[in-house]
């Protein structure tokens, strides 16, 4: 007999959502820790205004989220399982809709005593990959190019004047107009670069900001926008700061963790308002949870990040595909 524990599930945001049942990133309850979180959109219509106590996933104050407990989870689990036979399909969905999760058969964390903790979420997804990183230093640059100061190319000339270990150097097309263009020519807004080049470079940019394009913009009309966009950055690298300190096994502080984060997501509604808010912010905000949720269990490495997938995800996939979802009904069985 195979007995297997699952201790964490990681992965990026799509790939929990997938897992879990999670509705997920363009849900009318896109958070799958909150029960009292809607999105931008769902919060404007007028049915979904009126719930009582209900906020939108812009909303800082952590205490009106409504989180979600292990208990609480576990039986709204249960009872779209028990739904799921009696309600009629639109009903259903109704249901589905409103609890911001859909009942999937064998659902892992039906699985598992403690669901909260079993999702970890990762940093990594967070802050890099079309995160919170890459959406703030592309509106930075954006709005830091004009006519005559071209922020992106001021930007790699700064950059090169540095030398970068041989194992983290940065790839040459990043250091090109060509790419820039790409980057404003997408959609999704985004500085486009890996998670590991934005480890490489969130410092970096960090001086580059402050000692290169805030002082060239000193006396123009954008200096106080932008002096709230690079607070706003400054203020993210403090977090990752912390975050990246789980590569060396270190331990963080989930109080520090949340001041920062906070400050952080302060600053970030000062120079954005919540034009750039999206659920991979929100979720950000939950890093201090789930760090405190391993330190009730004394674990050593209280906060994980999928760098190791990420270098070496087509590999891992290509040797996985078959393999995943018999995994995971082997996880799911009764045991
Ligand atoms: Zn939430």
């Amino acid at each position: 007999m195979l007995i297997v524990e699952i201790e964490h599930l990681i992965a990026d945001v799509k790939a929990l959502i997938e897992v879990s049942g999670a509705m997920g990133v363009s849900a009318i309850m896109p958070c799958w820790f909150c029960r009292k979180v809607l999105s931008f959109s769902a919060k404007l219509k007028p049915e979904m205004a009126a719930l009582p106590d209900f906020v939108d996933v812009g909303c800082l104050d952590a205490a009106r989220w409504g989180k979600h407990t292990d208990a609480s989870l576990l039986q709204l689990l249960q009872e779209l399982k028990h739904a799921s036979t009696t309600l009629i399909p639109a009903m259903m969905k109704r249901k589905q809709t409103l609890c911001g999760y859909k009942h999937i058969e064998n659902n892992l964390l039906l699985a598992v005593p403690r669901p909260i903790k079993l999702l970890c979420l990762d940093w990594m997804h967070l802050i890099f990959q079309s995160g919170n990183f890459n959406r703030e230093l592309f509106r930075i640059l954006r709005k830091a190019t004009t006519r005559t100061f071209h922020a992106y190319r001021a930007m790699t000339q700064y950059v090169s004047a540095y030398h970068y270990p041989a194992a983290i150097a940065l790839r040459p097309n990043l250091l090109c107009d060509a790419h820039w263009e790409a980057c404003k020519d997408g959609d999704a807004q985004v500085f486009k670069r890996s998670a590991s080049e934005g480890l490489t470079l969130y410092a970096v940019l960090c001086k580059f900001f402050e000692g290169i394009v805030l002082p060239h913009f000193n006396g123009s009309a954008d200096h106080a926008l932008l002096v709230a966009m690079v607070k706003s950055y400054s203020l993210l690298c403090d977090v990752v700061d912390l975050l990246q300190l789980c590569k060396f096994g270190v331990k963080v502080s989930p109080d520090l963790l949340e001041k920062k984060i906070d400050a952080w997501a302060l600053a970030h509604r000062a120079a954005y308002g919540t034009d750039c808010w999206f659920l991979k912010n929100h979720l950000t905000m939950h890093l201090a949870d789930i760090v405190r949720e391993r330190e009730a269990d004394d674990e050593e490495t209280s906060i994980f990040a999928c760098w190791l997938l990420d270098r070496n995800v087509y590999a891992i996939y290509k040797c996985t595909a078959d393999l995943v979802w018999l995994h995971a009904e082997i996880c799911c069985c009764d045991i």
